[in-house]
């Protein structure tokens, strides 16, 4: 407790940390146009800023936008008008490294454009791009249905998902976000309007799923839903042993809708960390913290039920295996029941807590990457063993869990590795002013012995200055992601902060 306290009134007291350039330049729009940009400071600042906290990226003004009408009118200017300047959909700004601002240019909130319309056979919403996924949750949930694929934390937006991929602990069975949506109206750098679909405009719609925001701002995505379950018997057990705690993730996501789980997830708790017991009752607290201690690494397996009717036998049937057949160590298993939507929101509770400590908006110098599953004990070795385990100190979560390839569409832009089962590692640490770029060099060095070992990772929510890394991502998509470049964006006016073009 005295050491949070202490890093809280730390990080409270360090002034933020910026790198990159700044700009004064206001952008003055012709009155025939009819549409105002904000440009007071306070609006500048949070436009300037995202959740990774590393870089301000100054826009010269903020449109709010009351119709889609009028991001298309705007962006027609700018493709068309004597003045050049570019654009940037914003969401909620949670970005790691600038890449919802435009520095000189304008940013889109596109959170002035919130709404859900459940359809009436409730197969589908229509979701505007603005909206937050924790409002489409409790839209949905309400009239008993609900999207079927979720990201870990719910205030994020539906366009800024879409634009990356949307992955969680669902993905295993129902693929990522951008794998269950059928429709979107996207408005183009040249600032046409266009509805798109597997058979409508197929090039624009794979293009955006997972487009990094380069080819159109995502105005309306129409979303699957299903069934929205009432509640979630939630699961954490405890493994000493990376090999039992990979096989049994690996059987998890192997099995189907009745024999399964709906939500399989992981992650490391190392010595040299902070290690969250609070899953735990209290009278096993200190046991878990002790396992920590001895073992260095312990490997959390996360897993979740859902149900309507507890007397349903294929839910008991399910956790019954589960408490039989898995190899945790034995004694180290936790269960909560909870409602359905609390599952859902259940980091909206660590971002309280941290909000509540000043921890929240510090610098997040995260690394997400995609491990294909036949290195993932090389990456263990050489990663979190060799790497992570020898720093003096490690703050934040480490997530750790396999997911199928077979539920993406390699249409999409969205880039994964080759095999049929790949790993979701995500380091996301929190860091102090001071230290980090002391985490961001321990990020390299993980991406320079991936490299130097052949380990074929791929990055999730990256970003890359140099061209070079750019190609190398995309691979043999890079051509095809060019070419969308120049079909719906020539002027290259869209998302500047993704660094691309
Ligand atoms: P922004 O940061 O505002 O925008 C992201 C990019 O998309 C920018 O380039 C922007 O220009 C572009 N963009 C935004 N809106 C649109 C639009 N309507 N049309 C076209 N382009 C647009 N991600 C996961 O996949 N899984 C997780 O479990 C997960 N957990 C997270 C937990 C936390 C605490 C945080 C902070 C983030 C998490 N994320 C996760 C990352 C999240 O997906 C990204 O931050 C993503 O960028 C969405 O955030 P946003 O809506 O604020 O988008």
């Amino acid at each position: 407790r005295l050491m949070i306290t202490l890093i809280t009134v730390l990080v409270y007291l360090l002034p933020s940390f910026a790198k990159s350039s700044e700009s004064t330049k206001v952008i003055t729009l012709p009155k025939s146009l009819n549409l105002t940009l904000l440009t007071d400071p306070s609006t500048i600042s949070t436009a300037s800023h995202d959740y990774g906290n590393v870089t301000t990226v100054t826009p010269g003004g903020v449109l709010c936008p009351s119709s889609s009408a009028e991001i298309s009118r705007l962006l027609r200017y700018a493709a068309n008008g004597e003045t050049i300047f570019q654009v940037a959909a914003r969401g909620q700004g949670h970005s790691l490294n600038g890449q919802a601002s435009v520095s000189g240019g304008v940013v889109i909130n596109m959170t002035c454009l919130a709404d859900i319309t459940v359809s009436e056979d409730k197969e589908y919403a229509d979701v505007a791009g603005g909206t937050l996924w924790v409002d489409v949750l409790r839209e949905t949930a309400e009239q008993g249905v609900s999207p079927v694929s979720w990201t870990d934390y719910l205030h994020i937006s539906v366009g800024g998902t879409l634009s990356n991929a949307g992955i969680g602990g669902q993905m295993f069975r129902n693929g990522p976000q951008i794998s269950n949506v059928l429709e979107l109206d996207v408005i183009t750098g040249k600032g046409e309007t266009l509805a798109c679909s597997p058979q409508l405009n197929p090039e624009l719609f794979y293009g955006v799923l997972g487009g990094l925001g380069q080819f159109g701002i995502i105005t309306r995505a129409r979303i699957v839903l299903n069934h929205a379950p009432k509640r979630a018997k939630w699961f954490k057990m405890l493994y000493s042993d990376f090999t039992a705690f990979t096989k049994d993730q690996e059987s998890l996501i192997s099995m189907n809708n009745d024999t399964g789980v709906d939500y399989v997830e992981g992650q490391l708790l190392m010595s040299n960390g902070i290690v969250d017991t609070s899953f735990f009752p209290p009278s096993d607290q200190s046991k878990v913290a002790d396992l920590v201690k001895n073992h260095s690494i312990i490997y959390v397996l996360e897993v979740a039920k859902y149900y309507d009717d507890p007397t349903v036998p294929t839910t008991g049937q399910v956790i019954d295996k589960l408490t039989k057949t898995l190899s945790y160590l034995p004694g180290f298993i936790s269960m909560h029941d909870v409602p359905y939507f609390d599952f859902l929101n259940r980091v909206q509770a660590e971002e309280d807590k941290l909000r509540s400590l000043a921890l929240w908006e510090v610098p997040h110098p995260w690394l997400n990457l995609y491990v294909p599953k036949t290195q993932i004990l090389d990456f263990h070795n050489g990663v979190v063993k060799d790497i992570l385990l020898k720093q003096n100190s490690t703050s934040g979560v480490a997530l750790f869990y396999p997911t199928n390839r077979n539920k993406w569409d390699n249409r999409m832009s969205a880039m994964i590795p080759d095999e049929d089962v790949f790993y979701v590692v995500g380091l996301l640490q929190s860091a102090s002013s001071q230290n980090v770029q002391e985490v961001e060099s321990v990020n390299e060095a993980i991406i320079r012995f991936c490299k130097d070992s052949g380990i074929k990772i791929k990055q999730y929510l990256m970003h890359f200055t140099r061209k070079e890394d750019w190609v190398g991502h995309f691979g043999s998509k890079w051509g095809a992601f060019s070419k969308r470049k120049d079909l719906f964006d020539p002027k290259k006016l869209l998302s500047p902060g993704q660094d691309i073009f």
